[in-house]
């Protein structure tokens, strides 16, 4: 299978191009579809099987082929990881896959000084990659709305729960529309993770690989 084969509109091909790819991992080849459709997704993925691409690459062809009806910049995707260090990768990844579709993004984690963060996100975003203290930090300052947020990624949520981030992420949960797409990826299935797929996700394409 070839990227072309996906449905993905040429300003990302080109990127996809540009970064020397021509095949999809087998979890992209999965995910791709499955996110372009809109339903939910819950996903079995360990690192290093482009997982990454898997969801941000039909994120951007959603977010380039819908338009909010107003022409304003809205942020309209969240992406949650449990690290600085996985956020900033991610964002790299967004910004790389993204470079003609002209969508904006930001990365927000803790440890820094949150200035700099806070003018980003007012300048007008339509994604941000945020760990979970920083994100609720913005929010309970009211430098950051979630309330356009048509699609959530929750990235190596075991991770997330393992690092004791559930009860921040249940507050986060709450904040959004109630109607969105959610992305779940993650290595490993516990119970605490099914209970959190089972109250957050509908219907889900489910993929392992
Ligand atoms: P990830 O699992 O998302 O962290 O990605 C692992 C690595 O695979 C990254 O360095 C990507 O740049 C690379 N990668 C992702 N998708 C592809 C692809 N379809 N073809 C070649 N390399 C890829």
């Amino acid at each position: 299978m070839l990227f072309t084969d996906l449905g993905l509109s040429e300003p990302i091909l080109r990127a996809i191009a540009e970064e020397g790819y021509t095949s999809p991992t087998p979890i992209q080849a999965k995910s791709i579809p499955a996110v372009l459709k809109g339903g939910d997704l819950l996903a079995a993925a360990q690192t290093g099987t482009g997982k990454t691409a898997g969801f941000t690459l039909p994120i951007l062809q959603r977010l380039s082929t819908t338009k909010p009806s107003s022409g304003k910049r809205l942020l309209r995707v969240l992406i949650l990881t449990p690290t600085r260090e996985l956020a900033a990768q991610v964002q790299e990844s967004v910004v790389t896959y993204g470079k003609y579709t002209g969508l904006k993004s930001t990365v927000i984690f803790g440890g820094v000084g949150a200035n700099p963060q806070i003018k980003a996100i007012a300048g007008g975003l339509d994604i941000l990659v945020a760990t979970p203290g920083r994100l609720l930090d913005l929010m309970s300052q009211k430098c950051v709305s979630l309330n356009d947020i048509e699609i959530l990624v929750l990235d190596e949520a075991d991770r997330m729960l393992d690092m004791g981030f559930l009860r921040d992420i249940k507050k986060i949960l709450a904040a959004l529309p109630k109607q969105r797409q959610n992305l779940l990826f993650s290595a490993t299935f516990s119970t605490e993770i099914k209970a959190l797929a089972d109250g957050l996700l509908n219907s889900p394409a489910l993929i392992e690989v």
